[in-house]
């Protein structure tokens, strides 16, 4: 019989460098029977993101992080995409106001950056639809020619001035359909419920349970 990828050893390397994202990664994917390590473990070099899509993106980052771990592993590449701007920031979201190639800006200065060049492009705009999406990657191996492929997506509109004090990037700019509020004024289980990240996640986890034959844990259903 095939061995399952995650059988002997639950590990599946997450191609990320921040730590709060591979505690996020393993709430989300709740009982499932896999660990998520930390490409930094492992020394994984930087992985250039150079493509023009997220599913591109993901997939070259979960593809270079099993190549140098030699594990399975799995990569994130999210962003938020306005109507309005043919889809902009999209895979640039992260340096919007300030492209790959000039100097770094810290997280939060960047994200103030971004934000204010959101709200110029949209000046007068009165079409302010948008939404953020994650697309999740994930290969058994380097060259895995059946990469599972999860996308969440969560619709909304951007505000004409930030509100909120909450999360990060482009939440407090970020009105959610239902309730009006944005990101930034959710708590952050609430924003964790309805995420582009959380429906991601919930989509592969079905994914990896359906074709790599992930279980959960022994006595999960008794717990729900
Ligand atoms: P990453 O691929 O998760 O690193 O996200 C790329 C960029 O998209 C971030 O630097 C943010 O600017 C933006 N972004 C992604 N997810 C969120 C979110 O949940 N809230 C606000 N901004 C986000």
């Amino acid at each position: 019989m095939t061995q399952l990828p995650l059988d002997d050893d639950p590990r599946l390397v997450l191609a990320t460098g921040n730590p709060g994202k591979c505690a996020e990664f393993q709430a989300l994917f709740g009982d499932l029977v896999i660990e998520i390590a930390p490409q930094s473990e492992y020394a994984v070099p930087e992985c250039p993101e150079p493509h023009c899509t997220f599913v591109e993106n993901a997939l070259a980052k979960a593809r270079h992080a099993s190549a140098h771990t030699a594990l399975p592993a799995l990569a994130d590449d999210s962003g938020l995409c306005v109507f309005s701007l043919g889809g902009e920031p999209g895979v640039w979201s992260a340096r919007y106001a300030q492209p790959a190639g000039g100097p770094a800006a810290d997280r939060a200065t960047q994200d103030g950056l971004n934000n204010a060049k959101l709200l110029s492009e949209l000046n007068a705009c009165t079409d302010r639809r948008a939404h953020f999406v994650c697309v999740l990657a994930a290969v058994r191996r380097p060259d895995d020619p059946e990469p599972l492929i999860a996308h969440g997506w969560l619709h909304g509109r951007i505000a004409t001035r930030p509100a909120g004090s909450g999360g990060f990037g482009y939440d407090p700019l970020f009105v959610l359909n239902e309730s009006g509020a944005t990101l930034a004024q959710l708590l952050p289980e609430d924003k964790n419920r309805v995420s582009h990240r959380a429906r991601a996640a919930g989509q592969m986890a079905q994914l990896l349970q359906a074709f790599w034959g992930v279980q959960r844990q022994p006595g999960a259903d008794l717990k729900r």
